[in-house]
């Protein structure tokens, strides 16, 4: 591509929700995409992820506010069609196992900053949301009207829609991709199954694998993905509309009316084998169901549709990490923790830098080089 002038042609590699998220948004601006991906769209932690909607605690600043800009785009995809039973915002639930006094320190924070926050005991619980067994809270909790929480695979879904609609091409299953250079440059992307593809740009968000792809470039990205789970119950009768943070399980609503339920106490009991597999013992999984069930007015017995283990994506220091390398022009990274709060917004911030070629304010302070001092 001469200098000087946008990138016209765009290969996203990584079939997220932040891979799809960015394709769209530059279909969006008017650039000619093609998506691929290693196996299915959603294969990675979009297709296990708790995905609640949130800046709740303490963060940096930037990092704060980038997860609100992240809120206020699902706010209005959510006002565009309320019906979606994929996207909701009933609030969030929050305690931990000392009664209350870190219930309260967090309150304390997010008021601090016009988070909206409010403390509840069990005798007030019911005033904000419902179905919740009122004697398994904490004597303090703090709920978050705010908050929501989201299906990734269904808005993968939602999002590929206009994918198409915006004539983007998708190949799935291409196996592991890398960046191509050339003089510097990234060109394009290979791998044995698709042969080179040329471009010129390409956008990196293979999730936890990101740091990989990127160090075959000679570019370090710090590292922290944990293994984690994420079960999705069987259908059950429930009126649980809030995503509950506890000390023992973290749990939402999910499409079909189950309830997604996620934690990481058990993260000592998942094995990994030769071929790579992740597998926990199933009473780990029955324990987990046991705990979340404590948490629903009538304590159900919940039976596991499904669990899904693999990398949840945690850059090293926490923060994310967006924008083109320093090192390799045309090359942009997008690899974050909670992609799910920020995956519209990532997406449209990303796509707005690889199109104009100005950086954009936001994501001035989570920068790939700051790996490399
Ligand atoms: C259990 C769990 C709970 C979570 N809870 C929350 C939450 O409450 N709130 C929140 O905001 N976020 C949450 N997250 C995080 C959020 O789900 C992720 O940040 C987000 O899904 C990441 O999307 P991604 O597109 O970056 O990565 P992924 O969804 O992992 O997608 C990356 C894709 O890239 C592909 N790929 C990898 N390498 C290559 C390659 N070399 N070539 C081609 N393709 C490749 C993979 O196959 C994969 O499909 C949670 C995640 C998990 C797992």
């Amino acid at each position: 591509m001469p200098e000087n002038q946008t990138p016209r042609s765009i290969i996203v590699v990584g079939g997220g929700v932040i891979g799809v998220s960015s394709a769209v948004h530059l279909l969006r601006s008017g650039a000619e995409v093609t998506l691929v991906t290693e196996r299915e769209l959603a294969s990675g932690a979009s297709g296990r992820s708790l995905s609640w909607l949130n800046s709740a605690g303490a963060r940096s600043p930037e990092y704060h506010a980038l997860r609100m800009t992240g809120i206020d785009r699902y706010r209005t995809l959510f006002t565009e069609d309320p019906s979606h039973e994929w996207l909701q915002f009933g609030g969030g639930v929050y305690w931990d196992h000392d009664g209350g006094a870190a219930a309260v320190a967090r309150h304390e924070h997010e008021r601090s900053h016009g988070y909206d926050s409010r403390l509840v005991d069990p005798t007030t619980i019911a005033d904000f949301t419902s179905g919740l067994h009122s004697e398994a809270l904490a004597p303090t909790s703090v709920f978050n009207p705010g908050e929501g929480w989201v299906s990734l695979p269904h808005l993968i879904e939602h999002l590929m829609g206009e994918f198409a609609r915006r004539g983007g091409v998708l190949t799935t299953n291409t196996g592991r991709v890398e960046v191509v250079v050339e003089d510097g440059r990234a060109v394009g992307v290979e791998a044995p199954s698709i042969g080179m593809l040329r471009a010129d740009a390409v956008v990196v968000a293979c999730g936890a694998h990101t740091p990989d792809v990127l160090a075959q470039l000679g570019v370090r990205i710090e590292n922290g993905s944990p293994v984690s789970m994420l079960v999705v119950t069987e259908p059950l009768e429930h009126d649980v509309k809030a995503v509950l943070n506890t000390p023992r399980a973290a749990i939402r609503p999910n499409p079909g009316r189950t309830i997604a339920i996620d934690h990481d106490w058990y993260e000592e009991h998942i094995v990994r084998d030769a071929a790579g597999e992740y597998s926990i013992p199933e009473p780990v999984v029955d324990e987990l169901l046991a705990e979340a069930a404590r948490l629903i007015d009538g304590t159900p017995q919940l039976k596991a549709g499904s669990w899904k283990i693999g990398l949840k994506p945690i850059p090293g220091d926490g923060e994310p990490v967006f924008g083109e390398l320093q090192k390799v022009p045309g090359c942009y990274a997008a690899f974050t923790h909670s992609g799910a709060t920020l995956a519209l917004i990532a997406g449209e911030l990303i796509a707005d830098e690889v199109t104009t070629g100005r950086r954009h304010p936001m994501l001035a302070t989570f920068r790939p080089e700051r790996f490399e001092v």
